[in-house]
Formats: structure tokens, sequence, C-alpha cells
């Protein structure tokens, strides 16, 4: 546990070497008390608001640099003035008065170490408009992509942007399928009152993952109502889902119709040199190491779709050579250290691969993937099924025996026959042909 006024003291003694008597005493003299901690935050009582600017801005770095000499918790100071506190406890805290509202927001998603290229432009900008006006930009803000790309490290960052510029925002992010668990509970219990504490009176909503919102039949109601309320008081909702608005499924149309009435931005998988530079800010925030160009570029080169999992590579780099006590990191080393990571990675993004081109192929001819497998000789059943086959020898150049196993077990002979039939009504059948490559492109998606 970390005493959080031992560590403001000591990064002051640090600061006070740096500074002459003076202008120590002036600008820090006065901002002694840790008020308390919170959300990652060491929120320090400032005197004026004139000192409280001095140390956002010119102080800043001096400031950040001290606390990181002492020590390598993801931590910051905020600085409050006396009565920001007490208008803050009043207006939202009844119960326990050292806090501030439980927003849930992560600080570490702010906007300064989002990294903008092409694939978030759009979605970056939007969000920064929204971030300074809330409300009334665009609401709700609707941020849509796949799994990875910054959809909640975005949506969080209007959120903390917010809640810097006033920190008596009540701001809350929550999970979708929170949500559903908060209501539930309230329902199942008979009193809504602690949902209502959570839930009325909010400036700024953010909602992760709406398309959860697909299990709670009776939750999609009751966010109806709550989205009506902010949205009539120009309070400003952002939503994230893993689809545009249009395309989600289960969820009653007048709350999806809802979704599009502010405005749709997507983020989309990041260019090698964005991702190159994801990397390079991501080892200046927390690496001391050097690692060479090349280092970056092999481990941008292989984890192309999601961010998550191109942090998890360096990670694994960083790691390496902390256990091996290795100081300048090579190719070869960083190869070692990512080679099972990769193997796994190459099983299961192949496993997963096949298992979606029958689905994909499933879905378009209106049967299952268990009919595609089943023994049925019905042609509505053997079209797609050789259409699998085509496609996982022709694109995948996968051997015979291997597509047999796929579709259940199926012996290499059948295969053959199945490709070689494929191959030759393609020639004749321009439909067929334009069928099979819109199912290529499916699967490529
Ligand atoms: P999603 O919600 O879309 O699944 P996240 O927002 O959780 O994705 O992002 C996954 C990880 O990648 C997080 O650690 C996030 O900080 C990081 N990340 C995503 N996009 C960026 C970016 N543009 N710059 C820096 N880090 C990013
Ligand atoms: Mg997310």
């Amino acid at each position: 546990m970390i005493n959080y006024q031992n560590l403001w003291s000591r990064t002051l003694e640090i600061l006070g070497k740096k500074y002459s008597e003076d202008t120590f005493n002036e600008v820090f003299g006065e901002s002694k008390k840790v008020l308390k901690f919170l959300n990652g935050s060491i929120y320090v009582q400032v005197p004026s608001t004139y000192i409280q600017t001095k140390l956002q801005t010119v102080y800043k770095f001096a400031i950040n640099d001290a606390l990181k000499s002492l020590t390598n918790e993801q931590i910051k100071f905020k600085f409050i003035l006396e009565d920001e506190e007490k208008e803050a406890e009043t207006k939202i805290i009844k119960k326990d008065p050292v806090r501030y509202f439980e927003n849930n927001l992560n600080e570490l998603y702010n906007f300064e170490s989002f990294v903008v290229g092409e694939s978030n432009m759009f979605g970056y900008r939007m969000a920064m408009k929204v971030a300074e006006q809330p409300g009334e930009i665009a609401n709700p803000l609707y941020i849509f992509g796949g799994v990875g790309l910054g959809k909640t490290h975005l949506m969080q960052a209007i959120g903390n942007y917010i809640l810097d510029k006033d920190i008596k925002n009540k701001i809350l992010y929550v999970q979708a399928n929170d949500f559903i668990v908060d209501y539930s509970k309230a329902a199942q219990m008979g009193n809504m009152s602690a949902f209502e504490e959570k839930y009325n009176d909010l400036d700024v909503l953010l909602v992760d993952d709406i398309q959860m919102l697909e299990i709670g039949k009776k939750s999609q109601q009751e966010f109806f109502k709550l989205f009506n309320d902010l949205y009539d008081k120009k309070k400003q909702i952002v939503i994230t889902s893993d689809c545009p608005a249009d395309q989600l499924k289960g969820i009653m149309d007048r709350l999806t119709s809802r979704f599009s009435w502010g405005m749709t931005v997507d983020v989309k998988t990041p260019t090698l040199e964005q991702r190159v530079n994801i990397l390079k800010r991501k080892v200046q925030e927390s690496s001391k190491k050097e690692i060479s160009i090349d280092v970056l570029e092999f481990i941008a080169k292989n984890f192309v779709d999601n961010i998550r999992e191109l942090e998890g590579g360096l990670n694994r780099v960083l790691f390496y050579s902390d256990i091996y006590n290795i100081d300048s990191i090579t190719l070869d080393k960083a190869k070692d250290a990512l080679e099972s990571l990769l193997k796994t990675k190459k099983q299961t993004n192949s496993n997963t691969n096949f298992a979606n081109i029958l689905s994909v192929v499933a879905d378009f001819y209106n049967v299952t993937v268990d009919d595609i497998i089943s023994n049925q000789r019905n042609s509505i059943y053997v079209l797609p099924r050789q259409i699998c086959m085509y496609i996982l020898k022709t694109k995948y150049d996968l051997p015979y025996k291997k597509i047999g196993s796929i579709l259940g077990g199926r012996d290499h002979s059948t295969i053959i026959f199945g490709v070689n039939k494929m191959i030759e009504d393609i020639k004749n059948d321009n439909e067929l042909k334009l069928a099979i490559e819109s199912l290529i492109k499916k699967v490529d998606n």
C-alpha cells in the first residue's frame, strides 16, 4: 500500500532541489496536503486557481519526472481547490464524503496516449470535439469497430478529458452487460435506489459494447428511458459497439434508430506505420530499454489486427529481455521471445478462419454448419459443402486430407472430386463464380 501523502512530500523534496527557494515557496509552498486518492490520481489541495494552472502547465513535466523517479506505479497528481472538493462532495456523494462519484474511468485511456493515424483519425477528431463541447456536437457519439482497435480507449479519453476540465462532472463509464446486471439486481430486490443513485443526474454516460444489451430485454426498456432522459437534457452519451447501429441484433429498433441520431464513427485496423508508432509510444512510456526499429517492425508485422495483441507482443519481448538480462534487444532475440506466441497465434488464426468459412458459406445458402458437415446428400447441402472444399483448397491450399477432416472426416477422394467439380462448374456458370467470389471476400473480412 502506498502512502500518498508521503509520495507527494517526497516529490516536493525533489522539486525543492530543482528550483530556487523563492520559486519553490511561491508555487509549491501552500500545496502540501493530499486530499484523497481516486481512480489512479492523487488529489492535492492548492490555494488558488493561479497556482492550479501553473502546476498543471508549466510545472507539469517536472512534477511527473520527479514522481516517476519515485515509483513505477501508474499514478498522476491532480490539483484541486478546497471549494471544488466541497462542491463535488455535496453535489454527488451522500454516503461516503471522502470520495467523488465512482466513474470507473481508467486514467491511462486519454487523448495523449492515443496514437492517431488514418485508421482512427476521424474517430479521434470527433471524440475530441465531443469532449470539448459535450452534448452539443454529436449526441450520441457512436463508435464501432473490431476487437482491440481502441474503442474503449477513445471513449474513456472523452470521459477523462471532460473530468479533467471540471472534476464536478458526473461521468459514468459502464459496460452494457454491467448495466444489465445493475438493473436486474435492482429489479429483483425491488429496490431501485442504488441503481438510481448510479444512473440518475449524469452529465456524461459512456456505454461500452452495446451489442451485449441483446441479452437483456427488460434492461433495454430501462436503457431506452435513460437514453431519452439524458438526450432531452442535452447530456452527452457515447456508445461503442462491434458493428454499425443498424446491424445490431436483438436490440429494439426504437433504441438502435436513436443511436444514429448523432454521429457514427468507426475505428479500423491500423497500418503498419501506425502500429510501429504505437509500439514506439509504448516503449517510451513504459521501458527504459533501447529497442531498435527493426525489432518494432518485426513485432508490428506479426500483430496486424488487434492493438491489444500488438501490445502483448511488445510486452513479451520486454519481459523476455528482463528475465534473460538482455540490454539491447536484437531481432534474433525478439524472434526467440515471440516464437511460441506466434506459433499458437498461427494455429488459432487458421482454426477460426476455417470455422468461419463454413459459417459464412452456410449463412449464404441458408443452411447450418452442421448441415455442411453432415452426410445429407440433398443438393441444397452438397453445393455449399463443395464450395467450402473449393475455397479451402484454392485459397488456403490445404491438403485434401485436412479439408476432409475439417468437413466432418470425409475421405480425401471425396474432396478431390468436389474441388474438381467446382472448378468445372465455375467455367460454365457465371453466377456461381460471382457467388464464390463474394463469399471469399466475406471470409477475408
Ligand atoms: P477495443 O475497446 O476496441 O476492443 P481498446 O480500447 O480496449 O480496444 O484497446 C486495446 C488496447 O490497445 C488498449 O490497451 C489501448 O490502450 C490500446 N490502443 C488502442 N488504440 C490505440 C491507439 N490508437 N494508440 C495507443 N494505444 C491504443
Ligand atoms: Mg472495448
